[in-house]
């Protein structure tokens, strides 16, 4: 089969032919339709200082899927040949203390799919069933091949009551557009969101115009809080950039007993200004991936009621043009890329 791996320790992806995966008799076989490019795979792709740390060459990368189960392992239930399934690309251990409680988004032994066991750029993909989610019959493969990043921005903005509250978003990455349209659709009053990049920012209010903007380089959150008359300061911040200075600044600008979500992961060290969080009050929680499988429910369902997250899908390329698909990536001038199969 075909299948887009990382074949060398230097920069770049190569597309080549490999073994369709075995079945295990937990495991589910998908035939894969469409995938969607994650800034992760730009970092192995890049070759970083992470990667070169974390992925072993050669590797099959890619989380973001939709395709249809072509084969069913014999101890397998709930699933049929035929159905149209995304998955959670998190496989967690089953047996420590947080996945027998049921919390196993913070199972402590995961194993990233694409990044510990081969990934979903390629015509078949194996997890196991557990993992997979079937997607109703009225949601896109478009929009069911970004169900991962959709994942991680629904998660990370329903980790506090939005309801009528002013809430701070940094990042408009594609995470950070579909956290701020969440925001909008589950009922807060302002949603700012910043970047430093034009492009992004413009995206987001294609998603929905009732975003409100701010490319930090050029103009100041300040004026725009005071323009929407806020005069205390933010109740909820999304960290979604991973950018120190965005955090520092989301740190100044919320109210006292204000809680932050935070998404991004900066590259290195990030001092902040500790006195912010111990005098104000505030409240911090660490996000990672998606709730299993809480959120999945939640992400079809936000969709059938309503929520089109369309416009952040900007680019799609057949998989032999897998280059152009990268070099748009990582060129900062995309939404969500998708690759067809
Ligand atoms: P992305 O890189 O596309 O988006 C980040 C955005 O932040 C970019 O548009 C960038 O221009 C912007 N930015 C840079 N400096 C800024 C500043 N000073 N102020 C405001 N914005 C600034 O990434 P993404 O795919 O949308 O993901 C968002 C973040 O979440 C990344 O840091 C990513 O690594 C991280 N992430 C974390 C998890 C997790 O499980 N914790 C999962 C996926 C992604
Ligand atoms: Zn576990």
């Amino acid at each position: 089969m075909k299948a887009l791996a990382k074949l060398k320790a230097q920069p770049g992806i190569w597309l080549h032919d490999t073994g369709k995966p075995a079945l295990g008799h937990n495991d589910l076989l998908i035939k894969i339709r469409k995938t969607a490019i994650c800034g992760t795979d730009v970092h192995i792709y890049n070759w970083d200082e992470w990667a070169q740390n974390t992925i072993p060459v050669p590797m099959t990368v890619g989380h973001e899927y939709v395709g249809v189960v072509e084969e069913i392992g014999c101890e397998v239930e709930g699933f049929a040949i035929g159905d149209r399934v995304s998955g959670e690309g998190h496989i967690t251990c089953g047996h420590c203390r947080n996945c027998r409680a049921g919390r196993r988004h913070l199972c402590r032994n995961t194993q990233g799919v694409g990044v510990d066991r081969p990934g979903a750029f390629a015509e078949y993909l194996v997890i196991p069933a557990i993992n997979a989610f079937k997607i109703p019959d009225n949601i896109s493969d478009d929009l069911a091949a970004i169900f991962d990043p959709f994942g991680n921005a629904l998660h990370t903005a329903l980790s506090f009551d939005l309801v009528g509250e002013d809430v701070l978003i940094t990042g408009a990455g594609p995470i950070g557009i579909m956290a701020a349209a969440v925001a909008r659709h589950v009922g807060a009053r302002h949603v700012v969101l910043t970047d430093i990049n034009d492009y992004r920012l413009t995206l987001a209010q294609q998603v929905d115009p009732r975003i409100h903007i701010v490319n930090v380089v050029q103009a100041s959150l300040a004026d725009t809080m005071q323009q929407l008359g806020m005069t205390e300061g933010f109740d909820v911040g999304l960290e979604v950039s991973g950018a120190p200075q965005a955090f520092r600044e989301m740190l100044n600008r919320m109210n006292h007993g204000g809680k932050i979500a935070m998404l991004g992961i900066p590259a290195a060290d990030m001092a902040i200004d500790w006195s912010e969080v111990i005098f104000k009050g505030l409240i911090l929680k660490g996000i990672y991936g998606r709730e299993m499988f809480e959120t999945w429910y939640k992400m079809a369902s936000v969709i059938q009621s309503g929520l089109d997250l369309t416009p952040v899908i900007t680019h799609h390329y057949p998989v032999e043009q897998f280059q152009a698909g990268f070099d748009v990536m990582r060129s900062g001038q995309s939404g969500k890329v998708i690759l067809n199969w």
